[in-house]
């Protein structure tokens, strides 16, 4: 049988969903850069504009990682262009740091490709997201806690805007 299926996009929740996710890219790459490639195990973004991420990072201090706020605002600032491209899967497997889940590969494409996005000047990474043009189109954003969760990982939630 066949019918119309009739899609909607809420962009409303699309756009905030960009927001929330590229700064989890850039407060990934801070992680990653200041604290020995740390690798990510879990995220999560939230309809009241909070988003949490989960590192492996059993060495370092909550308030290390507190302290990654002002690094945070200031590439928000600094309106870093947001770009993709594609690169060819196997090759980008052997580059250190385009994988930064620690549990979960990217999917190749079809064409055995994968996508990778870069923020200038700051972090290129595969993923498939939906993400900013460039890191100005955010607002402020404040780190509200960091949680241990087990032995290894540290949990950061982020506010982003006014609560
Ligand atoms: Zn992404």
């Amino acid at each position: 049988m066949d019918g119309i299926v009739r899609l909607e996009v809420d962009q409303v929740s699309r756009d905030l969903m960009c927001e929330l996710h590229t700064l989890a890219h850039v407060l990934n790459a801070l992680v990653y850069t200041r604290f020995g490639g740390a690798l990510l195990t879990g995220a999560q973004l939230s309809a009241d504009s909070t988003f949490r991420v989960d590192f492996d990072l059993p060495g370092v201090e909550n308030n290390q990682l507190r302290a990654l706020d002002d690094d945070l605002n200031e590439v928000i600032r600094q309106d870093l262009p947001v770009r993709t491209s594609y690169m060819q899967y196997d090759e980008a497997r052997n580059i250190a740091g385009l994988f930064r889940s620690k549990s979960v590969a990217p999917t190749p494409s079809w064409d055995d490709t994968v996508r990778i996005v870069e923020i200038v000047g700051l972090d290129r990474q595969a993923c498939g997201g939906t993400h900013l043009v460039s890191t100005e189109r955010a607002r402020t954003s404040r780190i509200l806690k960091v949680d241990n969760k087990g032995r290894q990982n540290r949990r950061v939630k982020v506010q982003v805007g006014e609560a």
